[in-house]
């Protein structure tokens, strides 16, 4: 199991960033997403619209605190910041973790993180030491975790998938393909 916490989504300023962390997740090998914050159902729909639609069992949950999540984790959990150790120094020791426990959490913050989180993580780590973006953090986080791997994953129950092409788009729904 594989799943991220979205810390302090807001509902009017992170409505995308918030499903693109989700998609994100999804499509980078994630199992589940949990988020706190405000609850909200745009967030929640837009990616069970994409799981119908382009397959797979990624899961999105509301909980209302993360510090029972964290306390009651029974696995390793990764906080990403600016501030944590870079990434290259710590994903060997991860990767093994991950390798023999199998259950990982990976944080990404909002706006503002409690120092607490930093405390209960087992691991801070930055994906360089510049502020970016929580999507972008968990993208590279994720890639460097699985090598590369996560880029040929395929997603049962698809209703639609797309055949690569060097040019136009080439769309196969379930039985018929669409060439444009
Ligand atoms: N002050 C924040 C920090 O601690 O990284 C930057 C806030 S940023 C708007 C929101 C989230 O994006 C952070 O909580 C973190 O999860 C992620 N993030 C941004 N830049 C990052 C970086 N260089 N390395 C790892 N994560 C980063």
């Amino acid at each position: 199991m594989l799943a991220v916490l979205r810390l302090g989504h807001r509902v009017e300023r992170d409505k995308r960033l918030t499903s693109h962390v989700a998609l994100v997740a999804r499509a980078f090998g994630a199992d589940k997403m949990y988020y706190t914050g405000d609850k909200d159902q745009n967030v929640e729909l837009t990616v069970m619209k994409v799981c119908k639609r382009w397959g797979g069992s990624f899961e999105t949950e509301y909980i209302g605190s993360w510090r029972k999540l964290l306390e009651a984790w029974k696995g390793s959990v990764v906080h990403l910041t600016m501030y944590g150790l870079p990434l290259k120094s710590v994903i060997y020791e991860i990767r093994r973790v991950h390798a023999e426990n199998k259950k990982l959490l990976v944080v990404v913050g909002g706006e503002k993180v409690e120092p607490e989180v930093y405390h209960l993580a087992d691991y801070n780590v930055s994906v360089t030491n510049q502020p970016h973006s929580e999507a972008a953090a968990l993208a590279v986080f994720l890639d460097w975790l699985f090598q590369g791997a996560e880029l040929e994953r395929t997603f049962p129950d698809a209703e639609i998938h797309i055949v690569p092409s060097a040019k136009g788009k080439i769309v196969q729904r379930r039985s018929r393909l669409i060439q444009t």
